[in-house]
């Protein structure tokens, strides 16, 4: 997977081929790398527009455009390739774009994860993507003190520095090399590390990844740079995918284990393991979907192989009650015009005001969202003490509220969107206006989708979804043996 420093070179190696040339034709092959665009605007959108700069933020690609700009996400195995325009797409090729030069810019991309984005210039980063992305080490503004309290949270180090929106720019193998480097255990709990900790950390991540780019990235395995440029950073690991080999520091046997997920490399006596209390147990799996996406189901399916659930609907439920103190603010905030005849809170009124307008929306979530939270964090602290390997939080905004923060890990149910919008109208008695009206509150899922680590596909039959679902818990499970 290509990380910063990878992102980074095919950056520069890009530049001299494409900067100044003009777009006159774009050919796109499969659909799924533009969405939610068509391939006919996307196309109308590029061509005549000339390439004027090649920018990078973390692992994403900006080709300015003048006013657009083309955002290129590479994910696992996306790369560019420049061929003459009249040389017939190769089979993973999905992508064509034909200057007036007579040659052509061609991503390329066997797993077909990859990405494309256009944004105006004006809201290139104040929109999504990149308004959601941390600073990358080098960013002056990336100081112990800041990224201190970025780590106020029982996350292990090693998931929090994944985190894109906390620092920018460090994937597995950077986030094992920086670990190292600090003589940090990958285990240690986020919020047990102290200032000088988060100065070395900075100081390792930036000496690792000038480094990594220098040398023109890691190549591992299949990924090769676009234009055929290999990286040359995998000489200079020091522990990443190094199991049983002597640490180059003391001659202890490097080991692998697994950290939220992922396939960890640290020498057991540079990077000592932390004090009790300083090493959860157990990875926090944070379940999500759309509406009606069938996240019960799935949920369902975590209790029945002995995983627990925390399911904050039914939290956020309980702060409705007669005599919680939300119950209470919810009526001084709203009204009495949200409560039903016998006094509980009308869910009906209160959901049809939610969902048309939101500045109540707002409110309200002001209200439940601490109170949920609250619950989950003593919930998780009671279950982490009784060891489960692993737990579930079910969360139906778990992007949206930021909850995946407190997660190792997040799983995305998906289902198509007539059937969220059929399930929804069953389910809750409702019409298609107000269930579309619903789904316009949210996230749209292909977003989703590409935030979570796993995807369950709930589209099909049962059967199907219990499938996805054993794969997901399989490599939940599993060493991961490729270390990403
Ligand atoms: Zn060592």
């Amino acid at each position: 997977m290509p990380e910063l420093p990878e992102v980074e070179t095919v950056r520069r190696t890009l530049l001299e081929p494409v900067v100044g040339k003009t777009i006159v034709g774009v050919d796109v092959r499969f659909a799924k790398i533009i969405r939610p665009l068509d391939s006919a605007t996307f196309s109308a959108a590029l061509t005549g527009k000339t390439i004027t700069d090649i920018d990078r933020l973390g692992k994403y690609l900006i080709f300015r455009l003048g006013d657009l700009n083309l955002l290129v996400h590479l994910r696992m195995e996306g790369k560019f390739f420049i061929k003459p325009a009249d040389t017939l797409p190769e089979t993973h090729e999905h992508v064509t774009f034909t200057f007036a030069t007579g040659d052509s810019l061609r991503y390329h991309d066997v797993r077909k994860f990859g990405t494309m984005t256009l944004r105006k210039t004006e809201a290139l980063y104040s929109a999504p993507p990149l308004s959601r992305l941390g600073y990358e080490p080098n960013h002056p503004q990336l100081t112990p003190a800041w990224l201190k309290k970025r780590f106020a949270t029982r996350r292990t180090i090693k998931t929090v520095l994944l985190d894109q929106t906390i620092v920018l720019g460090l994937g597995n193998i950077y986030v094992d090399e920086t670990l190292f480097c600090a003589k940090i255990n990958p285990n240690t709990v986020a919020n047990t590390l102290t200032l000088e900790d988060c100065d070395t950390l900075i100081h390792c991540a930036r000496k690792i990844l000038d480094k990594a780019i220098a040398l023109g990235g890691t190549s591992i395995r299949t990924y090769l740079n676009s234009l055929g440029i290999s990286g040359k950073f995998q000489n200079e690991l020091m522990v990443h995918l190094k199991k049983d080999a002597p640490c180059p520091m003391c001659q202890t046997t490097i080991e692998k284990i697994k950290v939220g997920g992922r396939g960890t490399y640290y020498c057991p006596a540079c990077q000592p393991s932390p004090p009790e209390g300083a090493s959860p147990m157990s990875t926090i799996i944070g379940l999500t979907g759309g509406i009606a996406t069938g996240k019960s189901t799935v949920s369902a399916m975590f209790t029945a192989i002995g995983m627990p659930v925390i399911d904050t609907d039914a939290i956020a439920h309980e702060a409705l009650k007669i005599g919680a103190k939300t119950y209470q603010d919810l009526i001084d905030t709203l009204g009495v015009s949200i409560l039903a005849p016998d006094g509980t809170i009308n869910k009906n009124t209160l959901g049809k005001m939610l969902f048309s307008d939101p500045s109540v929306r707002k409110q309200v979530n002001a209200i439940i969202h601490p109170y949920v939270r609250n619950v989950v964090d003593t919930e998780l602290t009671r279950l982490k003490s009784l060891n489960h390997p692993f737990i579930v939080v079910d969360v139906p905004l778990l992007f949206e509220t930021d909850f995946h923060t407190l997660c190792d890990v997040t799983v995305f149910v998906y289902a198509k969107q007539h059937q969220q919008i059929e399930r929804m109208m069953a389910r809750d008695h409702i019409d298609e206006t107000y269930a579309r009206q619903k789904l316009k509150a949210q996230l749209p899922l292909s977003k989703k989708r590409v935030l979570a680590d796993y995807v369950i596909d709930n589209s099909q039959s049962i059967i199907q979804t219990k499938k996805s679902f054993q794969k997901v818990i399989e490599s939940l499970r599993k060493e991961d043996e490729d270390g990403h």
